[in-house]
Formats: C-alpha cells, sequence, structure tokens
C-alpha cells in the first residue's frame, strides 16, 4: 500500500449545487460601494458589467445556488476531479500525517479557472450577450474563459498583461486556439490602456491595468460585459463545487481533515477547496485548521490593510473592502504569475478578519523544491502557484513528524505546470531568485488608499 491511491465519485455525484458561504458567516461581510458617491451599490449599478443573475449571486444569502443542467453537463467532461492520497510523498517525508490532494489540473485549461468560466459564460449567453472582456496575467484565466466561449459560442477578448504576453507564448495560443482574440495590455485601443502609454511606452503592464481596460471596453459596449476569474463572492462560490467533492470523497476514505491548505491569488481555489467545510463548522461541524498560502513579494493577506480600495488601477471598478496592498502597488515579476494581484477576496478577507483561517507568506525558490519533491513522488508537475499550496502542505506534514501527531492534510493542487516549465529550467539552472518589493513603495501604494465615510 506505498502508492498514490485515487478516490473518484461516479458522475452522478456531482454536486447539484454550489455553496454560498454567506448563509453562515457570524456576519457579513462590509457592502460594495461605488467608486464615485462611495454609497453602497445595488444590483442595477453592476449591470453594465455583469449579467443580472450574476449580480444576484453575487448578492445572495441563499446557502445553495442550483447548478444549470448545461453547466453540470459541461463539468461532466472532468468532474467529479480525483482526489489523490499522496502516499508515496508521505513516504518521502516520513510523516505520519495522512496527505490528500484534490487535482484540478484534469481540466481542459490546467486549472480550476473553468469551473467558474463555464458558468459565467452560461450566464451571459443566457442574458443574450455577444462579446465577454476580460484581463489575465499568466494567461491561465484567459485560456479558461477562451475554452468556455467556444462552448457557447461568445466573443472572447483577453487583455493580457504585456510582460506575460510576450513571455508566455503558449498560454497566448491556446487562448487564440479557442477562438479568443488577445491583446497585450497596456494598449492603445482604451483610455485606460493609451494614459499608461503616454507616461511609458514600454510599460510591462499589471492586472489592475488589464482589469482597467477591460471593464472600460464592458461598460461602453451594449452588447459586451465582463468576466473576473477571482475575487468576487460569484466566482468564489463556482468553486466550491471543488470542496463539496472533496468532503464526498473523503467519505469515501474514511478520513475528515484537520488541515485544509490553499495558496491564494484573488482567493479562488482557496475558498473553493475551504469554504464548504468552514461552513460545516459554523453549522456545528468539527473544526479545522484552514491555512492560506501567499507568496512573500505579493502577501495581501499578512502584509496588506483590511481596507476599501479599487479592484483596478484606473479606479473603474466599485471599491470592496479587503486585505490589499494598494491598487497601486506592481509586484516583483515573480512566475506565478497568477498570485501576482493587488488585492485579495472581500469573502477570503472577511473569514482571516473573523479568525476563520490562517495565513502564511512563502518565498518562491523554497516553493519551487517543494513542488519539484512533489513531482519526484507522485509525477504530477504542479502550476508554479500550487507550489505554494505544495509547500504549505509539507510544512505541516513535517509538523506533525516532529510532534508525533497523525493528522489529516488537504490541499488543492489546483493546476498543473506544463505551460510553465521554463519557470523550472529557470529553478534548475539557478536563475531563480527571491525578489522583494520595496518597502517604500508598499508604504506608498498604502497611503494612497480611499477615504471612504463611515458607515451610516
Ligand atoms: C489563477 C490561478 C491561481 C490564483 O487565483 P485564485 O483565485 O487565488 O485561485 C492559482 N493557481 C492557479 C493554477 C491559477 O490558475
Amino acid at each position: 500500500m506505498n502508492d498514490t491511491v485515487k478516490y473518484v465519485l461516479d458522475e452522478g455525484r456531482i454536486p447539484k449545487a454550489w455553496y454560498n458561504i454567506a448563509a453562515d458567516l457570524p456576519t457579513p461581510p462590509a457592502p460594495v460601494l461605488h467608486p464615485g458617491t462611495k454609497q453602497p451599490v445595488g444590483p442595477a449599478d453592476l449591470e453594465p458589467l455583469f449579467p443580472m443573475s450574476l449580480i444576484l449571486q453575487e448578492v445572495s444569502t441563499e446557502r445553495e445556488i442550483e447548478i444549470p443542467g448545461p453547466v453540470r453537463d459541461i463539468y461532466r467532461q472532468w468532474r467529479p476531479s480525483p482526489l489523490f492520497r499522496a502516499r508515496r510523498l508521505e513516504k518521502a517525508l516520513q510523516t505520519p500525517a495522512k496527505i490528500y490532494y484534490k487535482y484540478e489540473g484534469v481540466s481542459p485549461a490546467g486549472s480550476h479557472k473553468p469551473n467558474t468560466a463555464v458558468a459565467q459564460a452560461f450566464y451571459n449567453k443566457e442574458a443574450g450577450i455577444r462579446k465577454i472582456t476580460t484581463e489575465t496575467g499568466a494567461g491561465q484565466w484567459g485560456s479558461a474563459l477562451a475554452f468556455a466561449g467556444a462552448l457557447f459560442g461568445i466573443e472572447i477578448k483577453v487583455y493580457m498583461v504585456r510582460v506575460s504576453y510576450d513571455q508566455k507564448p503558449y498560454r497566448r495560443a491556446l487562448m487564440e486556439t479557442y477562438g479568443a482574440k488577445c491583446i497585450a495590455s497596456p494598449s492603445s485601443e482604451t483610455n485606460s490602456g493609451r494614459a499608461i502609454l503616454e507616461k511609458n511606452k514600454n510599460h510591462p503592464g499589471s492586472l489592475g491595468i488589464a482589469i482597467s481596460e477591460a471593464v472600460e471596453v464592458a461598460a461602453t459596449h451594449d452588447d459586451t460585459k465582463y468576466a473576473l476569474g477571482s475575487v468576487l463572492n460569484h466566482v468564489l462560490m463556482h468553486q466550491t463545487i471543488v470542496g463539496q467533492e472533496a468532503m464526498a470523497q473523503l467519505e469515501m476514505a474514511g478520513d475528515y481533515p484537520d488541515i485544509i491548505v490553499g495558496c491564494t491569488g484573488g482567493g479562488s481555489n482557496f475558498a473553493g477547496i475551504a469554504f464548504p467545510f468552514i461552513g460545516a463548522q459554523l453549522r456545528g461541524g468539527r473544526k479545522l485548521r484552514v491555512i492560506a498560502i501567499e507568496p512573500a513579494a505579493c502577501p495581501s493577506l499578512t502584509r496588506g490593510k483590511f481596507a476599501y480600495d479599487f479592484g483596478d488601477t484606473a479606479h473603474l471598478t466599485p471599491l470592496v473592502k479587503m486585505h490589499t496592498l494598494g491598487s497601486t502597488f506592481t509586484p516583483p515579476g515573480f512566475h506565478a504569475g497568477g498570485l501576482r494581484y493587488h488585492g485579495m477576496a472581500p469573502l477570503v478577507s472577511h473569514a482571516l478578519d473573523l479568525g476563520l483561517i490562517e495565513a502564511k507568506a512563502y518565498k518562491q525558490v523554497e516553493c519551487f523544491s517543494a513542488g519539484v519533491q512533489f513531482a519526484r513522488a507522485e509525477g504530477i508537475v504542479p502550476a508554479p502557484e500550487a507550489n505554494h499550496a505544495v509547500k504549505g502542505a509539507i510544512d505541516e506534514a513535517l509538523r506533525c513528524k516532529t510532534e508525533g501527531k497523525s493528522k489529516v492534510i488537504l490541499f488543492n493542487l489546483c493546476g498543473h505546470g506544463h505551460f510553465d516549465m521554463q519557470a523550472y529550467i529557470d529553478y534548475f539552472g539557478g536563475k531563480l531568485t527571491d525578489q522583494s518589493y520595496a518597502e517604500s513603495e508598499l508604504a506608498m501604494a498604502l497611503a494612497g488608499l480611499p477615504s471612504v465615510p463611515a458607515p451610516a
């Protein structure tokens, strides 16, 4: 019994509903504010950007929201995703802990992102939308939405952060294979992009700038909406299919997690695996430790302020209360592109504030080292983002060894690294370094946080 063990549910056990943690939280998260009036927004304020069905999910407090039939039909192509017991990794670590991982790399785009991309494309199609704009960093979200757009016949336009556009041609090619249009951001197509290019025509771009461009285009075209791949409540909710499946699979294995680990960029894969378990705990179920792992070079949960901030650089988005490094903060160019965002999902931020989760920051070299150890034991090469979760799980397993305790650890292996092999080449060539930001830059970005009136 020294091999990896796989737990797979039958198709019939794909969850019928997404789980909404808003129904179980002891206090609601802070309201979303209008960027101009700084008063709470109503559903109508968000209509230029999103179809009403998704806006209603965003503000819903219903515990369960039914997954539409056509979405479940598409999910069936790769869901339920497998849950593995990492017996060979346990052996390599000589830990008494049991390590389980949920593998989301089996989706067509290679990560958890299609779980929400397919849902968002479905609701946009239902609302008669013909085009969707979005942003992408490393290209995972862009390729997931491009895939979903192809299935529903929606035109997808992706503003891709300039550095990634130049450095990661394969993700771009994948988006184009699915039929999407990919544009380097900052671009000369939008006011937000032109304003940046006027100051610096070689600007490397950032997620905040790419969001501004995509939002601007959606807000100014009637047949076009915008889609976000993380951060928002409805996105986190779509990802809860991961945790719900894991719960049923662990039941097959006769286990329940003591510790859950996930990496956090905007917070969606982490929330996806953790929220169903946190919800069970809030309803009187077993207590567990839930650990969010973020990059030390972009540490919103461990170094950011819990405050109202904009989601983008041009300040077109509503204000949300979240752990943020400031919307003008530009993280250094480390390889886990999906984790280079200045803010954190309001629901994940609120959960940290309530003490329901913990947060830790790791440097990139130690994460790659953990990822390589994982690949050599389990055979799957994790995405650079997922390496953060791997490192977090390994550290907990080693702690179990020191303390002589056998705990059950569950982590989300949110994507494979097949498009990120250059990062591994750099790691093996000793070219990967632990970059850090200037403290002065962080202080300046935090000083620039918008002021909002005290709640009425
Ligand atoms: C996008 C992405 C992330 C970061 O986004 P979250 O919303 O925090 O999950 C992490 N891992 C992978 C593989 C991604 O594609």
